[in-house]
């Protein structure tokens, strides 16, 4: 952290941003600072250096992205694009030399969306724009017809609920960001996840949800919804926050909205698919594994650029570099593009599974997944001395403002939860998400979005915190 060693860090930063070789100049001596942070200012300096300026050379991962992203499209679980993509990326991953690439099976959600629309009958005819929730079920062939409730939270709806019988329900819940992006996130998202069910149980016929989104120009944001099983399963989709507010306003005005809903929207058979895993092997510990990764399944709208293909492929991208500079750590680094994180988990709960026995040499799951912006640092779920000595590592990336490293508030990242949960410390990319909420699960999560030096310096901050944790003498403290 830069408080520990101000002023290695500002000779260091000035270096790195006139474009010196700042691995040629001799680390200052320090004045009084733990032991252990010297060392591994000291120690990893080099190889950090080297990994920070290669990453920000080499631009094959953002390439590789568009490659991707503009060949096979979307990859929702179930589908031939996921599977097509999976294939291109395991042939890619040989040619760069990594070890043990291979695509582990997992059965996943197979639901397609179909034929969708909602159309605004009364007081005009108008087209509202909408996205089926993954997993919803569909409405009758000819859609639902009915009025529209709009509520603004679960309370009101109890408050009201004599008036929501027969009724299409409207959440029109705001995105709050004065926390944080992934604050209001969290608030927001419980109408997606329970809204359907919370509806049905006080007798809607189906439930509209305002999009999950911090910016909307009129395009719809989806995702998963769980139903409960003691409930019926309502058709279920999201509006734009445009068309949200409209509804909301013609019913403060004291007009009844009648909607047509209409979805076609299946549930099929599970399917196969794989996590895609490739390895650079340990040179004294190949049996101990830091895991780095994001996953390669997305919606089925836009690309899945930066949710999370841009995030996988910088964590591949991050092991690929160590390859190439024939930086080979103590331990084995081990990049997971997990499958099936937006609509199951099956390719998380897969790997926990797989590796069950290996847990415990299981050292650190770092997990890239919050979009490819400005890397900040990492958010550790782990011990007080895991959070401390990942703090150390952190200090070796000041140079790019991708440094600090905070225990974890807002709960583990997804892929890497069930390994948290069995013991292993889990951390998270963290990055500047001021705008991930305008782009994720819509339409607009397209390449273009995603800018190459962010994305440089999001492989640099994985590739030096997973180096170094890989190559410490000790494992980090569980
Ligand atoms: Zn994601």
């Amino acid at each position: 952290m830069t408080h520990r060693y101000p002023r290695l860090l500002d000779l260091r930063v000035i270096l790195v941003f006139a474009g010196l070789c700042a691995a040629a100049i001799p680390a200052p001596a320090q004045t009084p600072a733990p032991a252990g942070d010297q060392s591994i200012a000291v120690r990893y300096r080099d190889a950090a250096d080297r990994l920070i300026g290669a990453a920000l050379a080499d631009s094959t991962a953002y390439r590789r992205l568009g490659v991707m992203v503009d060949t096979f499209g979307n990859r929702l679980s179930g589908s031939v694009s996921l599977e097509r993509a999976i294939d291109w990326v395991l042939a890619q991953m040989r040619t760069d030399g990594l070890e043990g690439v291979r695509g582990e099976p997992v059965m996943v959600p197979h639901w397609v969306r179909g034929r969708e629309s909602a159309e605004l009958i009364r007081p005009r005819s108008y087209s509202l724009h909408l996205l089926g929730l993954g997993g919803s079920v569909a409405t009758p062939a000819g859609g639902i017809t009915a009025p529209v409730l709009v509520v603004g939270s679960f309370d009101e709806l109890t408050r009201r609920a004599a008036k929501a019988k027969g009724k299409i329900v409207l959440f029109d819940f705001p995105f709050d960001t004065t926390a944080s992006p992934f604050a209001a996130y969290g608030q927001a998202v419980q109408y997606r996840v329970r809204g359907p069910s919370a509806a049905a149980r006080v007798g809607a016929k189906a439930l509209l949800i305002r999009s999950v989104a911090s910016r909307s120009m009129q395009s719809p944001h989806t995702g998963v919804t769980i139903y409960d099983s003691t409930v019926a399963r309502i058709p279920a989709a999201a509006l734009s926050v445009e068309d949200a507010e409209l509804l909301h306003r013609l019913q403060d005005r004291g007009e009844t909205a009648v909607v047509r809903l209409a979805m076609e929207a299946s549930t099929l058979p599970d399917a196969p698919s794989r996590n895609v895993v490739a390895e650079l092997r340990g040179s004294e510990r190949p049996d101990e594994v830091v895991v780095v990764g994001g996953h390669i399944d997305s919606w089925d709208v836009g690309q899945g650029a930066m949710d999370d293909g841009g995030g996988a492929f910088a964590a591949w991208q991050a092991v690929r570099l160590m390859k190439q500079l024939g930086l080979r750590p103590r331990r084995t680094v081990r990049v997971v593009l997990w499958t099936n994180e937006e609509n199951g988990g099956r390719g998380n709960l897969g790997y926990r599974d797989r590796y069950a026995a290996d847990l415990e040499r299981h050292v650190l799951a770092i997990e890239s997944d919050n979009g490819v912006f400005a890397p900040l640092g990492f958010g550790v779920s782990g011990s007080d001395s895991a959070v401390a000595l990942a703090s150390q590592i952190g200090g070796l990336l000041a140079g790019i403002k991708a440094g600090v490293v905070e225990r974890e508030t807002q709960g583990s990242e997804a892929d890497v939860e069930p390994l948290v949960d069995r013991g292993v410390p889990g951390m998270g990319l963290k990055v500047d998400a001021s705008r991930y909420f305008w782009y994720h699960h819509s339409a607009a999560d397209t390449f273009d979005k995603i800018d190459a030096g962010d994305m440089a310096r999001c492989v640099a901050a994985l590739a030096v915190m997973a180096y170094v944790v890989a190559d410490l003498p000790e494992p980090l403290p569980r």
